[in-house]
């Protein structure tokens, strides 16, 4: 049974959806049909979406989830009432050779917070899907589609034209009658207007990981538009950072700025400062820290994506100075600056 487990859960879940909101008792009144494929359907989307009772029908088939479900009310291969409800080929190995439609590429602007704590972003994603009511038939119901007489389901007919006496030219030609598609449609669904597809959103939920880059990616395999007889192409999020007033990364390393006052930068500081996730980072320094200095404070920086390690922080000081110095002030540090031992404090000290 390695056909079931091929098809991944995701899609089966958006199928239900869809077939659930198409066959619902409130969409259709009164038609016992309708119910029956309803109940049909939950109990077949119960079987698939269930990892328990998948494993036994995966390895004891129908025959094993029947002895299960006690009484037997006539159980039926989950797969094949998906599969019905679709006509053939819509989930399982014929997959592999349908065509692919195009991929859709969109940013998310991401906060520096989010790329650092990791994060989950809900977006709401405008796209092309199947219409529900008709399942992509474009038909308002199924009856309503039928093979060409025409061209007997084959889209093309064949034409001979004589071109003189005893001279015949044969080519293909597009049938007029169904345009080419095979089947015609009786009536339309009221719905998609026999589209088959409509304009819909669909909830999408993006895992931003801890230390995302900016530009990494994050894919949504078949999330795409959907289109009836192709496979829908990926949506692919790429991850745009949006600026940080405090810290600017580079890579796995961080950047800050901090202020400190002429008299922190002389005489030393203990400082706190906020980080991304709130936690206070101590910045502290027993030296004279000239202007523009960079202190690099290990292991501060950015979470490297999928390790354990992480970038530095850099963290630069400015100094702030005083505006005025009254006269008796200058003389003072006069004094104490001019003494020869201890002008040239900076020097001795470079850090
Ligand atoms: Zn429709
Ligand atoms: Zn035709």
């Amino acid at each position: 049974m390695v056909l079931l487990t091929t098809i991944a859960s995701r899609e089966i879940k958006k199928k239900y959806k869809q077939l659930s909101k198409r066959y619902h008792p409130d969409k259709n009144p009164g038609d016992k049909e309708a119910e029956q494929k309803f109940v049909q359907l939950a109990e077949a989307y119960e079987v698939l979406s269930d990892d328990e009772k998948r494993d036994i029908y995966d390895k004891y088939g129908e025959e094993g989830l029947k002895q299960r479900s006690q009484g037997g009310s006539g159980f039926h291969n989950p797969f094949d009432i998906f599969a019905s409800f679709f006509g053939t080929g819509h989930f399982g190995h014929h997959q592999q050779s349908e065509r692919q439609g195009p991929s859709i590429t969109m940013e998310i602007e991401v906060e520096l917070k989010e790329l650092y704590l990791g994060a989950q972003v809900e977006v709401d994603v405008s796209k092309q899907i199947i219409c529900e009511q008709c399942g992509g038939s474009g038909a308002k119901n199924s009856d309503d589609v039928t093979t060409c007489n025409v061209c007997g389901g084959r889209g093309v007919k064949v034409v001979k034209q004589q071109l003189g006496p005893g001279i015949f030219q044969q080519f293909h030609s597009t049938c007029e009658t169904c345009g080419g598609k095979g089947k015609i449609v009786k009536s339309k669904c009221p719905v998609c207007q026999g589209k088959k597809v409509r304009r819909g959103n669909e909830q999408l939920t993006i895992i931003i990981d801890k230390g995302q880059v900016d530009g990494g990616t994050i894919v949504f395999e078949k999330e795409g538009d959907e289109s009836p007889d192709t496979i829908p192409g990926d949506i692919i999020f790429k991850v745009k950072t949006i600026p940080n007033p405090k810290f600017e990364r580079k890579g796995d390393d961080l950047y800050a700025k901090q202020t400190i006052s002429l008299i922190d930068a002389l005489t030393g500081f203990e400082k706190n400062m906020t980080h991304l996730d709130g936690r206070n980072v101590l910045l502290k320094r027993d030296k004279v820290t000239q202007p523009e200095f960079v202190q690099i404070i290990n292991n501060e920086g950015m979470p490297q994506l999928r390790s354990k390690s992480k970038g530095d922080l850099y963290v630069q000081y400015t100094v702030v100075f005083p505006t005025v110095i009254d006269d008796h002030t200058k003389q003072v540090l006069k004094d104490l600056f001019e003494k020869p031992d201890t002008r040239n404090i900076h020097e001795k000290d470079e850090l």
